[in-house]
């Protein structure tokens, strides 16, 4: 006899729930995409125990006939495709058959479900994988799957499992960004009978972003609309139609990781390296290369163009014309924000600050935030770490958000975000999305063509009058800005601006430093550098960017090969010339501290407004802020 054996169905499914069932999170999201493909337009989510002692899922969808019920969980049963054609253009989030098998196969599961067109329901109780009962039910219409003691007979992946916190954090994130991806329908989501999501259909995506995020939030995104592009095509068959719809951040908002992306393609939330890619190319310049904006993307398009069957929790895709769409998604997202050039806007209350030490009073938001890293800080490198996510306490439900003071000179700050997940009903509690959130054109850097500064506050900031308020401008980061820029275009043409040195300046290296300076000695050289070796570790520098002042040159020369050496090692050569760039800006710039007279003042204000870029330094901090007129008219009572 042959050693070779086909498998029995439960150890199978026990296999395919190793691929599709990682933690409770996975559970959520296969019955909600379930529940969605049943066409429910309610959907509750309950868990216990950060869904390990029960996870519920209620729908009010179409429901299962009795003869489905006990077959749903068979290995490969599914309504939603007959045909191998059928992979070629799938419509529905679910089509391999396996989440319901699998998940039953790794917990004690009990499914009730009623079709409209059958007077009763069937309720089917499963215990790993083996069916217990199956009867007859007095239901409503719809479905209600409960999944109690998940892994109870896998110990080895229940031990995998992290904290109460952890995996509820998860559930959150998932259940709140499918409640963004479907607007139109009410979500709801309790842990341990608190409530945590509740929201009603929504007219439009940005009211849901306010129910769910508050207005706070949404006032740091920038919304795309929806933009529509026809696709290449081979022949002239059908609808070509892509479109990108969604939420990105500001240059402004920046992450550590890429917690704060998420990715829908025809509404199915998944993880894509080609629109990652093409999402941090839109902010190429903007922000540094080791952080990540937030973004919430929904690509829509011909489901002929996406191949979904690539992954067994159907998290990753494959595009048919991938190179189009990275350019379609990256090209979009960036002409809006160039377009936008938001500003940020002066607080004008003195309400709640940020809590001073991060982990005091956490609302919801920073405890999801390892998960969701829905917490906005202003860029900073001394900014403290994100703490992981087991570290932070216990949250309280239902804070009211604080004023949100975004910008204050001084210490970086962190800075106080509402909950992402709100009790908000709208229009009975929180009424409907405020007028000024619809309306109020964010203001726009172009009026700084005519800002007329007024003078200097600390020898730091230049204070300008404006045609829409009063302005305040980081003196620093301004140059620094101007500079970037500059230099990046003296690169780009080959004609960069340099000094000779009368004495060259010895500059020592590590083993490290000199690989990596021999891999960007042709970079250095375009950005100005002319440098020689001098003894076995030793370079000579004889000529130096035109800027930078000779005390300064060996810090920006260590700075650049500390950049190569430790983060770069692997960067493309347009990274390190932009981190080249960035470093020889800021330490060419006027600093703060510094007084300047009108002249200079002036001069400074016409050439950042000549900038690509005004809004925000390489390093992503603010330049400028504004004082609205309206807001100053407001403070004096004169509306
Ligand atoms: P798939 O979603 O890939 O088809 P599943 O194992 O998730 O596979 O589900 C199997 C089948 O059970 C589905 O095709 C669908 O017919 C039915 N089903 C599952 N959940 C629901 C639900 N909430 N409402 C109605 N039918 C459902
Ligand atoms: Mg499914």
């Amino acid at each position: 006899m042959g050693r070779i054996r086909v498998l029995s169905d439960v150890v199978a499914n026990k296999i395919a729930a190793g691929e599709v069932v990682e933690r409770p999170a996975s559970v959520v999201k296969e019955l909600l995409e379930n529940s969605l493909d049943a066409g429910a337009t309610s959907v509750r989510i309950e868990a216990e125990a950060g869904g390990r002692r029960l996870i519920r899922i209620t729908d009010n969808g179409c429901g299962m006939l009795r003869d489905d019920a006990l077959l749903a969980f068979e290995r490969h049963a599914t309504s939603k495709l007959s045909d191998v054609k059928d992979l070629l253009s799938i419509s529905t989030l679910g089509f391999r058959g396996e989440a319901l098998p699998s998940i039953a196969s790794v917990s004690r599961l009990t499914l009730e479900t009623r079709a409209p067109e059958e007077t009763t329901g069937s309720r089917v109780e499963i215990a790993g994988g083996k069916i217990l009962r199956c009867d007859e039910a007095a239901l409503a219409n719809g479905t209600i799957i409960t999944v109690r003691d998940l892994f109870f007979n896998v110990p080895a992946r229940k031990k995998f499992l992290r904290s109460e916190q952890t995996e509820l954090a998860h559930i959150a994130s998932l259940a709140t960004h499918y409640s963004l991806a479907y607007p139109d329908k009410a979500f709801e989501l309790r842990h341990n009978d608190n409530e945590l999501i509740s929201v009603t259909p929504a007219g439009t995506m940005r009211e849901r972003v306010f129910q769910v995020f508050g207005s706070q939030t949404l006032d740091e995104l920038v919304e795309l609309g929806e933009l529509r592009r026809e696709m290449p095509s081979d022949d002239d068959a059908g609808n070509r139609r892509i479109i990108l719809r969604g939420f990105v951040s500001g240059p402004q908002v920046q992450k550590n990781n890429r917690n704060a992306i998420f990715l829908f393609v025809n509404g199915r939330l998944i993880k894509d390296r080609l629109l990652q890619h093409a999402l941090n190319a839109a902010y190429h310049n903007l922000i540094p290369p080791s952080a990540y904006p937030f973004a919430l993307l929904f690509v829509e398009c011909p489901c002929e163009e996406v191949d979904v069957n690539v992954h067994p929790s159907k998290t990753e895709v494959r595009f048919r014309r991938g190179s189009w769409v990275h350019d379609f998604v990256r090209d979009s997202i960036r002409d809006v924000l160039m377009r936008q050039r938001p500003v940020a806007a002066v607080p004008t209350s003195s309400a709640a600050r940020a809590p001073a030490q991060p982990g005091a009073g956490l609302p919801y938001s920073e405890f999801t935030q390892g998960i969701e890293n829905l917490h906005f800080r202003q860029s900073d490198a001394e900014a403290p770490r994100e703490a992981p996510v087991e570290q932070l306490p216990q949250f309280t439900l239902r804070q009211p958000a604080p004023h949100n003071p975004r910008l204050d000179f001084g210490a970086p700050l962190v800075e106080p975000v509402p909950p992402p997940v709100r009790q908000t009903r709208i229009p009975d509690t929180h009424g409907p999305l405020p007028p000024g959130l619809a309306e109020e054109p964010s203001p726009s850097l172009e009026v700084l063509q005519d800002l007329r500064p007024i003078g200097q506050l600390h020898d730091s900031f230049i204070v300008a009058a404006g045609r829409d308020g009063l302005w305040i401008i980081d003196q620093h980061v301004a140059h620094e800005r101007i500079l970037f820029e500059k230099v990046l275009r003296q690169m780009a043409a080959g004609m960069v601006e340099r000094q000779q040195l009368l004495m060259p300046i010895l500059v020592e290296l590590t083993a490290p430093q000199q690989v990596e300076f021999s891999r960007i000695a042709a970079e250095l050289a375009a950005a100005g550098f002319e440098v020689e070796p001098y003894g076995p570790r030793t370079i000579a520098v004889k000529a130096a960017p035109a800027d930078v002042s000779l005390g300064e040159i060996e810090r920006v020369l260590f700075e650049i090969l500390e950049i190569a050496d430790k983060e770069l090692r692997n960067a493309s050569f347009e990274e390190v010339r932009q981190q080249m760039a960035a470093s020889i800006a800021c330490r060419a710039a006027i600093k703060i501290n510094t007084p300047l007279d009108a002249h200079k003042m002036q001069w400074l204000v016409d050439a950042l407004s000549a900038c690509q870029f005004p809004m925000s330094c390489p390093h992503g901090r603010p330049i400028a802020l504004r004082y609205a007129t309206r807001e100053i008219l407001k403070a004096f009572h004169r509306i």
